[in-house]
């Protein structure tokens, strides 16, 4: 080798050390996800931490917290950027945000935000209709036939039945039997068939437009835990504009000092896996060797 080579190549090799590193970190630059917080019938003081934690070890998100005002403040400043985000995990149930930030959310979603909808996230709203929308199923808050169908399934198929009642219910906290019923779906492809959720509520008698929506997989709510003796769902997707839509029902977290139903893979594993999807599209990670595979 020439010495005018051997410098060309030693110039190469440095520039290659000094250029790969940062290469390398672009490619896997964090997705940026924005937890919305704040007021909530649930412990969110305890949840969203808990919910920035499992996003921020993944390796996969760089997530931050918007906390509102308490409640009965002064909702004109709880104003989110929500365009700086590929994802907003909704972890709110609580006063109504003033109009302006509602209409930046549905600006948001209606572009191509991701959403995802956690536990008692659907609660909250029952009188905004796009939120219902973007929701698909909602309960509580004195929702009833007029919010829309119940969904379920029975005998492997999905129903929607208009009968007049409440919308949304649980009975006893318990571990239950999650079964897929969308294998194909990037959240759930590669997951188990089914496997046991920890110790959690079991949402039940959800009902509401459930336009574009689809149903992922489903638990069956026991009459011996108090429930509905039917199949209900527990992770939907749904689609609005041309926003990306992930609704978990898991995760109550209460007074308690634990909090079982969020501390499972079941939970942590399909809840990365859905705010991705509802970020990219996709869905990168691997299911891993702990998840509960019966
Ligand atoms: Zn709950």
């Amino acid at each position: 080798m020439t010495m005018f080579l051997r410098k060309t190549v030693q110039k190469v090799l440095i520039l290659c050390l000094i250029f790969l590193p940062v290469a390398v970190l672009n490619a896997k630059d964090p997705i940026k996800v924005l937890i919305l917080t704040g007021q909530n019938n649930h412990n969110w003081k305890a949840s969203n931490v808990i919910l920035q934690k499992y996003l921020n070890e993944s390796g996969v998100f760089a997530a931050d917290i918007a906390t509102s005002p308490d409640k009965g403040g002064d909702m004109s400043s709880f104003r989110p950027d929500f365009s700086a985000y590929k994802a907003v995990v909704l972890d709110y149930n609580g006063d109504a945000w003033s109009d302006e930030t509602n209409k930046a959310f549905l600006e948001y979603v209606k572009n191509g935000g991701g959403v995802v909808v956690y536990h008692a996230a659907d609660n909250a709203f029952r009188n905004w209709k796009e939120y219902n929308e973007i929701i698909g199923l909602g309960g509580w808050e004195n929702r009833d036939e007029t919010d829309g169908p119940y969904v379920y399934y029975s005998d492997g198929k999905e129903v929607r039945d208009t009968s007049p009642g409440p919308g949304g219910s649980h009975g006893d906290k318990h571990e239950y039997k999650i079964v897929v019923r969308d294998k194909k779906h990037p959240i759930t492809k590669g997951l188990p068939e089914t496997w046991t959720h920890s110790k959690d509520e079991l949402y039940d008698r959800l009902r509401g437009p459930a336009k574009n929506l689809t149903v992922l997989a489903t638990a069956y709510s026991a009459k011996e835990t108090r429930g509905t003796g039917r199949d209900e769902p527990m992770l939907m997707v749904i689609k609005w504009g041309k926003g990306r839509i992930f609704h978990t029902v898991l995760g109550h977290v209460g007074g308690e000092s634990t909090h079982p139903a969020v501390e499972g893979a079941s939970f942590i594993v399909t809840f990365l896996r859905g705010t991705e999807w509802a970020a990219t599209g996709k869905v990168t990670q691997k299911v891993p060797d702990d998840f509960p595979r019966k």
